[in-house]
């Protein structure tokens, strides 16, 4: 897993020499990203961390500038607004009294993307600002500029308050995971089967955070392989108010839990907790009506070492095919990476439990999808719904 990865990202956009790279320097008070006074020195998004009090680390992200040229430049004014689209809160730079069709563009990318921002006139030792501009873009876009220049210290502070301030709570506030379904006390078993895909010496996020979580909430938590469930259930003095499974083994824990017992799985867990669990919700039944020559899009959220046993581009489809019973089309996605085909030309989208990313992030990959009225899914849901324990996998969640 990378760093970064789960940490609010802000990210900077404007004109090329519009300040973008000077911005972070000033703020960090380092001299992380590179500065110079030929346009177009940040070419492709570049990513620094720094803390601000009150919401701990962040992510900068510095994008190239918004009036690049060349087919070069459109690639990475394209890089540029897919950034945008992953930011929990964008920063939107101009100077020399300039607002015009490019920075209404990011603010125009904003909105569609329910994203934040922060609208700041910079270099204002260079050039002032008119108050009838400030006043036209405060009326235009709802945001009254920030004016700062980076030689005056005594902007930084209430800059870093501003930004503080517009940053969503839910960018970098931790919400539990079983909070709303567990009380003290309660017991939770944890099945994780150590088989040939499972990483040596450890155990992965998803268990990690669950385990966690249980704690948190003051509950107990028990952890067991599949094969020890039986013995572990039956151990038990007082029985457990939920057992949570990997869900490649869904079908054999399933069929050893009572049925009184609540039973889901660690990704279903994550995928509440990442939002979109309505989308999935809808979405899933569709495995029950592929037809003939259907593409399946799985959309996995990081490059990871793939196995012959990956569930992704071995056991799902092989699971969704047989179900379907006809000849399907699989592409499997990794990162941001572009889709091989028109993304409407999918039946379904499946998205893995985005252990990684944060949950603008995974939302910002699959909005295309539900924007497009493609149904979307998530691992955990869609093999819960192809081993016939859809029902019974978010019973927990339905009767909390
Ligand atoms: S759930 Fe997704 S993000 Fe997490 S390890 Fe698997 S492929 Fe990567």
């Amino acid at each position: 897993m990378k760093g970064n990865e789960l940490k609010p990202r802000i990210g900077i956009f404007g004109r090329r020499n519009v300040g973008k790279s000077s911005l972070i320097n000033y703020l960090t008070g380092q001299d992380i990203a590179i500065v110079s006074d030929t346009p177009g020195s940040t070419t492709d998004p570049v990513r620094k961390t720094m803390e601000i009090g009150g919401v701990g680390p962040v992510v900068w992200v510095d994008t190239a500038g918004i009036d690049d040229e060349g087919s070069l430049g459109v690639q990475r004014i394209g890089r540029s607004l897919e950034a945008l689209r992953q930011s929990d809160l964008a920063i939107i730079l101009f100077t020399n009294n300039m607002f015009g069709a490019k920075e209404q563009q990011v603010v125009e990318c904003c909105r569609e993307a329910h994203v934040p921002f922060l609208l700041l006139y910079s270099q204002s030792d260079k050039c002032s600002a008119q108050p009838g501009l400030l006043a036209q873009v405060e009326e235009e876009t709802g945001q009254k500029p920030f004016v700062f220049n980076v030689f005056d210290d005594s902007f930084r502070t209430p800059l870093l308050s501003l930004i503080r301030d517009s940053l969503p709570e839910s960018a970098y506030r931790f919400h539990s995971l079983l909070g709303d379904v567990l009380c003290p006390g309660n017991h939770v078993v944890m099945v994780t089967p150590i088989d040939s895909s499972a990483p040596e010496g450890r155990m992965i996020l998803p268990q990690v955070q669950v385990l966690r979580d249980v704690l948190d909430n003051d509950a107990v938590a028990h952890v067991c392989k599949e094969t020890d469930l039986e013995r572990t259930l039956q151990s038990l003095a007082v029985p457990p108010r939920l057992v949570v499974t990997d869900s490649q083994a869904f079908a054999l824990v399933s069929s050893i839990v009572p049925e009184d017992m609540y039973l889901t799985s660690f990704s279903i867990v994550l995928a509440r907790a990442k939002g979109l669990f309505d989308d999935y919700l809808r979405g899933t039944p569709t495995l029950a009506h592929l037809r003939e020559g259907d593409a399946v899009l799985l959309l996995e959220s990081c490059t990871h070492n793939v196995t012959c046993e990956d569930i992704g581009r071995v056991k799902l489809p092989k699971l969704i095919q047989r179900r379907a019973g006809c000849q399907l089309h699989f592409d499997t996605v990794a990162g941001f990476s572009a889709l091989p085909r028109p993304l409407t030309d999918y039946a379904i989208v499946i998205q893995c439990g985005g252990c990684v990313v944060s949950p603008k992030q995974l939302a910002a990959r699959l909005a295309p999808a539900i924007d497009a009225g493609v149904p979307v899914s998530n691992y955990g849901l869609a093999l819960a719904y192809l081993n016939g324990i859809f029902d019974r996998a978010i019973r927990i969640f339905d009767n909390k």
